[in-house]
Protein backbone atom coordinates (compact mmCIF):
# COMPACT_ATOMS: atom_id res chain seq x y z
CA UNK A 1 0.00 0.00 0.00
CA UNK A 2 1.44 3.61 -0.83
CA UNK A 3 2.64 5.60 1.70
CA UNK A 4 1.14 2.97 4.40
CA UNK A 5 2.75 4.40 8.04
CA UNK A 6 1.15 8.08 6.83
CA UNK A 7 -2.50 6.47 5.84
CA UNK A 8 -2.75 4.98 9.19
CA UNK A 9 -1.71 7.77 11.02
CA UNK A 10 -4.15 9.35 9.51
CA UNK A 11 -7.18 7.04 10.54
CA UNK A 12 -5.64 7.36 13.97
CA UNK A 13 -5.83 11.02 14.24
CA UNK A 14 -9.61 10.95 12.44
CA UNK A 15 -10.72 9.21 15.45
CA UNK A 16 -8.93 11.08 17.90
CA UNK A 17 -10.43 14.68 16.26
CA UNK A 18 -14.09 12.60 16.66
CA UNK A 19 -13.74 10.97 19.85
CA UNK A 20 -12.21 14.72 21.71
CA UNK A 21 -14.87 16.50 19.78
CA UNK A 22 -13.07 18.63 17.53
CA UNK A 23 -15.47 17.88 14.52
CA UNK A 24 -19.09 16.36 14.50
CA UNK A 25 -20.07 13.67 12.18
CA UNK A 26 -18.32 13.48 8.72
CA UNK A 27 -16.83 17.28 9.25
CA UNK A 28 -13.03 18.09 9.33
CA UNK A 29 -10.54 16.89 7.61
CA UNK A 30 -6.54 15.71 8.39
CA UNK A 31 -3.57 15.65 5.91
CA UNK A 32 -0.06 14.85 5.54
CA UNK A 33 2.01 15.62 2.70
CA UNK A 34 4.89 13.72 1.18
CA UNK A 35 6.87 16.16 0.22
CA UNK A 36 10.11 13.95 -1.67
CA UNK A 37 6.71 11.54 -3.25
CA UNK A 38 4.90 15.41 -3.67
CA UNK A 39 2.18 13.68 -2.99
CA UNK A 40 -1.00 13.78 -0.41
CA UNK A 41 -2.34 11.84 2.07
CA UNK A 42 -5.87 12.81 2.75
CA UNK A 43 -8.57 11.84 4.77
CA UNK A 44 -11.78 10.67 2.71
CA UNK A 45 -14.83 12.85 2.06
CA UNK A 46 -18.63 11.82 3.20
CA UNK A 47 -17.27 8.58 5.64
CA UNK A 48 -17.55 8.65 9.84
CA UNK A 49 -13.75 9.04 11.58
CA UNK A 50 -14.53 5.64 13.61
CA UNK A 51 -15.60 3.58 10.14
CA UNK A 52 -12.20 4.72 8.09
CA UNK A 53 -9.63 1.81 7.29
CA UNK A 54 -6.35 3.21 5.94
CA UNK A 55 -7.12 1.76 2.57
CA UNK A 56 -9.81 4.68 2.72
CA UNK A 57 -7.17 6.64 3.34
CA UNK A 58 -6.73 9.40 -0.38
CA UNK A 59 -3.46 9.29 -1.43
CA UNK A 60 -3.63 12.37 -4.53
CA UNK A 61 -1.66 14.78 -6.16
CA UNK A 62 -1.85 18.41 -5.29
CA UNK A 63 -4.28 18.91 -8.02
CA UNK A 64 -6.55 16.18 -6.15
CA UNK A 65 -6.38 13.76 -8.78
CA UNK A 66 -6.54 9.72 -7.00
CA UNK A 67 -3.64 8.02 -6.92
CA UNK A 68 -4.48 5.24 -4.47
CA UNK A 69 -7.47 4.86 -2.41
CA UNK A 70 -11.12 3.20 -2.37
CA UNK A 71 -13.02 6.40 -1.67
CA UNK A 72 -13.14 9.99 -2.25
CA UNK A 73 -10.66 12.94 -1.47
CA UNK A 74 -12.03 15.08 1.27
CA UNK A 75 -14.14 18.01 -0.65
CA UNK A 76 -11.44 20.38 1.07
CA UNK A 77 -8.74 19.00 -0.77
CA UNK A 78 -7.57 22.50 -2.04
CA UNK A 79 -7.39 24.04 1.41
CA UNK A 80 -4.63 21.13 2.09
CA UNK A 81 -2.87 21.25 -1.17
CA UNK A 82 -2.54 25.07 -0.96
CA UNK A 83 -0.20 25.01 1.80
CA UNK A 84 1.87 22.46 0.63
CA UNK A 85 2.73 23.92 -2.95
CA UNK A 86 3.23 27.31 -1.11
CA UNK A 87 4.92 27.05 2.62
CA UNK A 88 7.95 24.60 2.37
CA UNK A 89 7.42 24.33 6.44
CA UNK A 90 3.64 22.93 6.48
CA UNK A 91 3.86 18.91 5.85
CA UNK A 92 0.63 18.48 7.79
CA UNK A 93 -2.78 20.36 8.20
CA UNK A 94 -5.75 20.09 10.38
CA UNK A 95 -9.51 21.35 9.68
CA UNK A 96 -11.55 20.82 12.52
CA UNK A 97 -15.52 22.86 13.40
CA UNK A 98 -14.51 22.98 17.69
CA UNK A 99 -16.89 24.36 18.85
CA UNK A 100 -15.30 27.24 20.74
CA UNK A 101 -13.30 28.78 17.78
CA UNK A 102 -16.14 28.39 15.41
CA UNK A 103 -17.68 30.61 17.86
CA UNK A 104 -15.39 33.28 17.11
CA UNK A 105 -15.50 32.60 13.45
CA UNK A 106 -19.11 33.10 13.43
CA UNK A 107 -18.63 36.45 15.41
CA UNK A 108 -15.83 37.14 12.89
CA UNK A 109 -13.16 38.07 15.50
CA UNK A 110 -9.44 37.17 15.72
CA UNK A 111 -8.71 35.43 18.38
CA UNK A 112 -5.54 37.87 20.43
CA UNK A 113 -2.71 35.67 21.84
CA UNK A 114 -4.29 35.85 25.44
CA UNK A 115 -3.02 32.08 26.00
CA UNK A 116 0.55 31.26 25.97
CA UNK A 117 0.51 27.78 24.18
CA UNK A 118 -1.17 29.03 20.81
CA UNK A 119 1.80 31.44 20.86
CA UNK A 120 3.51 28.98 18.10
CA UNK A 121 0.08 29.57 15.68
CA UNK A 122 0.00 32.72 15.87
CA UNK A 123 0.85 34.68 18.14
CA UNK A 124 -2.83 36.40 16.82
CA UNK A 125 -4.98 33.68 14.84
CA UNK A 126 -6.87 35.76 12.62
CA UNK A 127 -10.25 35.05 10.77
CA UNK A 128 -10.25 34.41 6.91
CA UNK A 129 -13.58 35.83 5.02
CA UNK A 130 -16.10 33.78 4.12
CA UNK A 131 -16.49 31.46 1.31
CA UNK A 132 -18.14 28.26 0.30
CA UNK A 133 -16.67 24.93 1.32
CA UNK A 134 -14.95 23.49 -1.05
CA UNK A 135 -14.07 25.86 -3.04
CA UNK A 136 -10.25 27.54 -4.16
CA UNK A 137 -11.82 30.83 -3.19
CA UNK A 138 -11.93 28.90 0.58
CA UNK A 139 -8.30 27.50 0.08
CA UNK A 140 -6.68 31.52 -1.33
CA UNK A 141 -8.73 32.91 2.09
CA UNK A 142 -7.64 30.53 4.73
CA UNK A 143 -3.89 30.62 2.69
CA UNK A 144 -3.61 34.24 2.82
CA UNK A 145 -5.32 35.27 6.25
CA UNK A 146 -2.73 32.84 7.99
CA UNK A 147 0.01 34.68 5.87
CA UNK A 148 3.38 33.53 7.58
CA UNK A 149 1.51 31.91 11.11
CA UNK A 150 0.19 28.47 11.68
CA UNK A 151 -3.83 28.78 12.32
CA UNK A 152 -6.08 30.67 10.60
CA UNK A 153 -10.13 30.91 11.47
CA UNK A 154 -12.52 30.26 8.54
CA UNK A 155 -15.76 32.34 8.88
CA UNK A 156 -18.99 31.08 9.60
CA UNK A 157 -16.68 27.49 8.98
CA UNK A 158 -14.47 26.39 11.68
CA UNK A 159 -10.62 26.54 11.98
CA UNK A 160 -7.36 24.88 10.32
CA UNK A 161 -3.74 24.35 11.95
CA UNK A 162 -0.77 23.45 10.22
CA UNK A 163 2.98 22.66 11.17
CA UNK A 164 5.45 20.13 9.44
CA UNK A 165 3.98 17.53 10.99
CA UNK A 166 0.79 16.34 12.01
CA UNK A 167 1.45 15.64 15.13
CA UNK A 168 2.40 19.04 15.72
CA UNK A 169 -0.66 20.04 13.50
CA UNK A 170 -3.28 18.47 15.97
CA UNK A 171 -1.77 19.87 18.87
CA UNK A 172 -2.18 23.46 17.67
CA UNK A 173 -5.85 22.39 16.81
CA UNK A 174 -6.67 21.46 20.33
CA UNK A 175 -4.52 24.20 21.82
CA UNK A 176 -6.19 26.84 19.23
CA UNK A 177 -10.22 25.25 20.54
CA UNK A 178 -9.18 25.65 24.21
CA UNK A 179 -7.65 29.24 23.83
CA UNK A 180 -10.77 30.11 22.15
CA UNK A 181 -12.85 28.75 25.23
CA UNK A 182 -10.74 30.65 27.42
CA UNK A 183 -11.29 33.64 25.56
CA UNK A 184 -15.08 33.12 25.26
CA UNK A 185 -15.38 32.39 29.62
CA UNK A 186 -12.86 35.38 30.08
CA UNK A 187 -15.04 37.90 28.22
CA UNK A 188 -17.72 37.18 30.37
CA UNK A 189 -16.14 38.24 33.39
CA UNK A 190 -13.63 41.13 31.62
CA UNK A 191 -11.34 42.12 29.33
CA UNK A 192 -8.55 39.09 29.10
CA UNK A 193 -5.14 40.76 29.15
CA UNK A 194 -2.86 40.17 25.82
CA UNK A 195 0.53 38.55 26.22
CA UNK A 196 3.21 41.81 25.75
CA UNK A 197 5.62 41.32 22.70
CA UNK A 198 8.63 40.55 25.00
CA UNK A 199 6.52 37.33 26.81
CA UNK A 200 5.59 36.29 23.06
CA UNK A 201 8.82 36.18 21.59
CA UNK A 202 9.80 34.21 24.60
CA UNK A 203 7.46 31.38 23.98
CA UNK A 204 8.28 31.61 20.20
CA UNK A 205 11.80 30.43 21.15
CA UNK A 206 10.72 27.48 22.94
CA UNK A 207 8.15 26.22 20.40
CA UNK A 208 10.91 26.60 17.65
CA UNK A 209 12.92 24.35 19.54
CA UNK A 210 10.10 22.43 19.99
CA UNK A 211 9.01 22.41 16.46
CA UNK A 212 12.79 21.96 14.60
CA UNK A 213 14.41 20.10 17.47
CA UNK A 214 11.85 16.95 18.23
CA UNK A 215 10.74 16.10 14.24
CA UNK A 216 8.31 13.25 13.85
ZN1 LIG B 1 -15.07 22.21 7.22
Amino acid sequence: MLLKEERELITEYGRKMSRENLVKGTGGNISIFSRKDNLMVISPGSKAYDTIAAEDVMVTDLEGKVIEGRCKPSSEFRMHAIFYAKRKDINSVVHTHSINATALSCLRINLPPIYYLTIAAGPEVRCAPYALMGTSELAQAAFETMQNDYAVLLANHGVLTAADNLDFAYYLAEQVEYAAELYIKSRIVGQPVNLKEHEINDMVTIFDTLRYGKKQ
